[in-house]
């Protein structure tokens, strides 16, 4: 164990389960530890590195951006943030944006958001019906709307109105609604929570419920948006719009920012009712440009939608191959392998071992989330890490 290991066990709260690898350079879909070996990154900075390390678009933007205003307060109106506004809404269906820091802190402005209607249009209702097994974040009210034990049991009590149902199933939400409710949200497909997609028609059928109710349809897309799973956002698949949506991760490239986004009759926040010191600063703003322009003019979505095939099938065929392996599931970039046991912890060393990094979902799960620009032999170059770790950990399983 190296040094900076040590010093972190000593100094840091123990709140992450870390691998054990202090990384020091970046490039590409490509990381480096501080011994110089070389590693294959799928974990993408959990979503975040959509353009992967240290993209020249994006380190000239920061660069340039940091020699020339690096934070003034929102006070003042900023070039860079108009900037990556106007190109999220001229690209998006929603009307209006609010950046943030975060997307903990995207989440719970939406909700913020939604109360306020409530308050304006709603007969003052303030409950927002949340999915169990979503994941929205992490301050007390975005863990209430977290429908997830595990991160709701050591914080309680938890702020009221919050309803958490079952995620796919259309008369839970009906039935969880009363005249108290203001707002749904829910994740297009749900990341954290297992990569769970959603049946065909959910989601049309939850905008239809919200539309005869006059409730607000809020889509967490902070995991999903910006091409992650093979349309800049994951709404367009489903043929409907949201009233607000939310976005973070990928935005700026690993330069923190989150941002809500609402059609023109949902934005209903007036001046004072809500706010952020750094929240659009210019340094990340000028980086989530450089994305979404890169991702827009080189047709990302598109090409995410024919690499993400590519991985797609070489997971089916490690399916086949390795019967200890339950599932395959995934949209676009965004995958996971299910196993029958509890072997992501063993799968994810021998990957390592092999020069590849991947991301343990649960006991029983790996999620693949790589840097959108991969190209189809790099997945191959991966599939063909995961083929070996999956052998090297497959007499382990048999013997049991
Ligand atoms: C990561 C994530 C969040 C929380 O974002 P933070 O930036 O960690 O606060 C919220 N919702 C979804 C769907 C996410 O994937």
């Amino acid at each position: 164990m190296s040094n900076w290991q040590e010093l972190e066990a000593k100094y840091y709260m123990q709140v992450v389960a870390r691998t054990p690898l202090t990384l020091v350079r970046g490039r590409g879909a490509r990381v480096w530890d501080d011994n110089g070996r070389e590693y294959l990154d799928f974990v993408g900075g959990w979503a975040v590195n959509i353009l992967g390390h240290c993209h020249p678009a994006v380190t000239q933007a920061v660069t340039e951006q940091a020699k020339t205003l690096i934070h003034t307060s929102n006070q003042f109106y900023t070039i860079p943030q108009v900037r990556l506004a106007e190109l999220l809404i001229q690209n998006s269906c929603l009307d209006r944006v609010f950046f943030c820091n975060s997307g903990t802190e995207a989440s719970e402005g939406a909700v913020k958001l939604a109360r306020r209607y409530g308050k304006l249009h709603l007969d003052g209702a303030y409950e927002v019906i949340t999915a169990i097994n979503s994941f929205h974040g992490r301050t007390l009210a975005m863990v209430a709307a977290t429908g997830q034990a595990k991160f709701q049991e050591p914080y309680t009590p938890l702020p009221v109105g919050f309803t958490n149902v079952k995620y796919n199933d259309i008369e839970a939400i009906k039935s969880a609604t009363t005249p108290q409710t203001c707002a749904v949200m829910l994740e297009p497909l749900q990341g954290e929570g297992g990569v769970n997609i959603p049946s065909e028609g959910y989601l049309a059928a939850v905008r239809d419920w919200c539309d005869r109710k006059g409730l607000l349809l809020i889509l967490d897309e902070i995991q999903t948006g910006l091409a992650r799973t093979g349309t800049l956002f994951a709404y367009e698949q489903h043929g409907i719009e949201p009233d607000i949506m939310t976005l973070a991760k990928g935005i700026a490239s690993g330069l923190p920012i989150g941002a809500i986004l609402a059609k023109e009759r949902a934005s209903v926040f007036t001046t004072g009712d809500h706010g952020s010191t750094f929240g659009g600063n210019p340094v990340a703003c000028a980086a989530g440009y450089a994305t979404l322009k890169f991702i827009l003019e080189n047709n990302i979505a598109a090409h995410v939608r024919t690499v993400g095939e590519h991985l797609a099938s070489g997971l089916a065929e490690l399916k086949q191959r390795f019967t200890f392996v339950s599932d395959v599931r995934g949209r676009g970039l965004l995958a996971a392998m299910e196993f029958k046991s509890d072997i992501a912890a063993a799968v994810v060393a021998a990957c390592l071992d092999g020069g590849l990094l991947v991301n343990k979902l649960k006991a029983n799960a790996l999620r693949f989330m790589p840097p959108l620009i991969i190209s189809s032999s790099q997945v191959d170059e991966a599939l063909g890490i995961l083929g070996k770790a999956l052998s090297s950990v497959s007499s382990h399983v048999e013997a049991e």
